[in-house]
């Protein structure tokens, strides 16, 4: 049986489906003391633990939060890798995360009142469009 490499849970990042992201860890068999650490440690279930091999497996790598590196920080050998996290500016630009992100505080935070809100929200716009344009070379 094929296990999935998602939960149903996971499978969307701001709306994005989560597979269009290529954020997720791999484990380098060779420097892997097979401590198990990253299994116990990840919150969203991406490792499962062979007690054959005696190490850890990617199991479900599209549960992996993006962006976090937790497993690769406390790695005691360093076996982890993630991909370069300057490369997930390019998915926060081409879909428009910054939009998403301003509707999630919006709708949370009710701001109206707020002081300080509009300036923050004009400038989260700034940003967003800065990043677009940087990344992708739109307006
Ligand atoms: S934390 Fe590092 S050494 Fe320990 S099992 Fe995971 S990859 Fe291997
Ligand atoms: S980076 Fe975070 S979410 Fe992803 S596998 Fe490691 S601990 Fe889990």
């Amino acid at each position: 049986m094929t296990e999935k490499t998602s939960s149903k849970k996971f499978d969307e990042w701001f709306g994005v489906p989560r597979r269009e992201i290529p954020w997720y860890p791999r484990i380098d068999p060779g420097q892997c003391v097979g401590c198990g650490f990253c299994v116990a440690i990840c919150g969203r279930g991406v490792y499962r633990y062979d007690f054959e091999s005696k190490k850890p497996i990617v199991a479900k790598p599209y549960n992996c939060l993006v962006g976090c590196q937790t497993c690769a920080n406390l790695c005691p050998v360093g076996a982890i890798e993630f991909p370069a996290p300057e490369g997930l500016k390019k998915y926060i630009a081409k879909y428009k995360i910054f939009v998403k992100v301003k509707e999630i505080l919006e709708k949370k935070f009710k701001p109206v009142e707020v002081k300080g809100y509009k300036e923050q929200m004009s400038y989260i716009e700034k940003t967003e469009k800065e990043v677009t344009k940087k990344t992708l070379g739109q307006n």
